[in-house]
C-alpha cells in the first residue's frame, strides 16, 4: 500500500482501526492522526510510532482521510476541511446518524465518501462493519476503504443508504444484544448458586465458544441449536421456554425500534 490515510479524531474507534492497520503490517509513517488535543496523539504516536499532528488540515492531506469524531462536531470539523480537499481524497466517516447527503452538502457534491458503521469490538479487532459509497466513488477507493476496515474485522457493503439502518440494528447496536443475554446469564448463574467469578466465565467462554462454532461449521445455525437439544434433555427445555415466551418477536421488535431510530437520527 502506498497512499497515506488521515484520521481526523484520534478517540476509541480511530485508534481501533489505525492500530489494527498497523498490526496488519501497514507502515505508521502512511498514516497521520489529528486531535484536537496532544494526550492521545502522544499515546498513539507512542504505542504505534503514526505521524500525530493538532492540525486537522495537515491529516486531511492524505489519499484517504477518515473523519472520526463524535457526531456533533462534524458539521463543524467538515465546514472547516472544505476548503481544503481540492486533492480530492477518499473520505471516510465513521459517526452514527449523519447521511450522506448532510457530508454532501457540507464539503460539497464532488467528493467521493464513504459511510461506515463500525461496532465495538473493532477495538480488539472483531468488529464488522458495513460500508455505503455515494455515487463519486470508484472501484479501486472502494476497495482501499474495505481492506483499511478489515484491519479491524469483517465489511459489507450496502447499495441502498436506507440499508444502513439494518446494519446498525444487526451489527452496530447489536453487541449490546449479546451484552445483555449474558449480564441475565450471569445474573440467573449467580442466583442458581454459582459465585459470580465462575457464573461470568462460564458465560462468555460459552458466547465466545458458541459464536466460533457457528462461524467455521458448515451447517446453519438453526441445525447447530438442533444439535444441542436432545429429545427429552435439558437444552430444549429452555429452547421452548424462549420459544413460548415469543423470543423471535421479541428481537424483531427490538431491531425495529433501534433501526427506527437510526433513520430518525438521519
Ligand atoms: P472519541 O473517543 O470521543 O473520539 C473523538 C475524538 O475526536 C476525541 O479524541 C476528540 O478530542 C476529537 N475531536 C473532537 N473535536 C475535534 C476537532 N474539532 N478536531 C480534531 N479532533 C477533535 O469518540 P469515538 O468513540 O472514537 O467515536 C468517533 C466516531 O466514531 C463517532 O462519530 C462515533 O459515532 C463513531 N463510532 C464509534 C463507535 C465506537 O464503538 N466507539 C462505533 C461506531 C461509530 P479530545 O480528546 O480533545 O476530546
Amino acid at each position: 500500500m502506498s497512499y497515506r490515510i488521515g484520521f481526523i479524531g484520534a478517540g476509541n474507534m480511530s485508534a481501533a482501526i489505525l492500530g489494527g492497520m498497523v498490526k496488519q503490517g501497514v507502515a505508521p509513517d502512511r498514516i497521520i492522526a489529528s486531535n484536537r488535543s496532544t494526550p492521545k496523539l502522544e499515546a498513539l504516536a507512542g504505542e504505534f510510532g503514526i505521524q500525530t499532528t493538532t492540525d486537522n488540515h495537515q491529516a486531511a492531506g492524505a489519499d484517504v482521510v477518515v473523519l472520526s469524531v463524535k457526531p456533533q462536531m462534524m458539521k463543524d470539523v467538515c465546514l472547516d476541511l472544505a476548503p481544503h480537499l481540492d486533492h480530492k481524497p477518499t473520505i471516510v466517516t465513521v459517526a452514527a446518524g449523519i447521511p450522506m447527503a448532510s457530508y454532501e452538502q457540507w464539503l460539497g457534491r464532488d467528493h467521493a465518501i464513504v459511510r461506515c458503521m463500525p461496532n465495538t469490538p473493532s477495538l480488539v479487532g472483531k468488529g464488522a462493519s458495513g460500508l455505503f459509497a455515494n455515487a463519486q466513488v470508484t472501484d479501486a477507493q472502494r476497495q482501499r476503504v474495505e481492506s483499511m476496515m478489515q484491519a479491524v474485522g469483517i465489511t459489507a457493503w450496502v447499495e441502498q443508504e436506507a440499508l444502513i439502518d439494518a446494519v446498525i440494528a444487526v451489527a452496530g447496536s447489536a453487541p449490546a444484544y449479546f451484552f445483555l443475554m449474558m449480564e441475565a446469564m450471569i445474573d440467573q448463574g449467580e442466583a442458581m448458586g454459582l459465585d459470580r467469578a465462575t457464573a461470568r466465565a462460564l458465560t462468555l467462554q460459552t458466547a465466545a465458544g458458541a459464536a466460533e462454532l457457528a462461524a467455521t461449521a458448515d451447517v446453519p445455525v438453526d441445525e447447530l441449536r438442533r444439535r444441542v437439544m436432545s429429545p427429552g434433555g435439558t437444552t430444549e427445555q429452555a429452547v421452548f421456554s424462549f420459544e413460548a415466551d415469543d423470543i423471535r418477536a421479541i428481537v424483531a421488535r427490538a431491531m425495529t425500534r433501534c433501526a427506527n431510530r437510526a433513520a430518525e437520527m438521519a
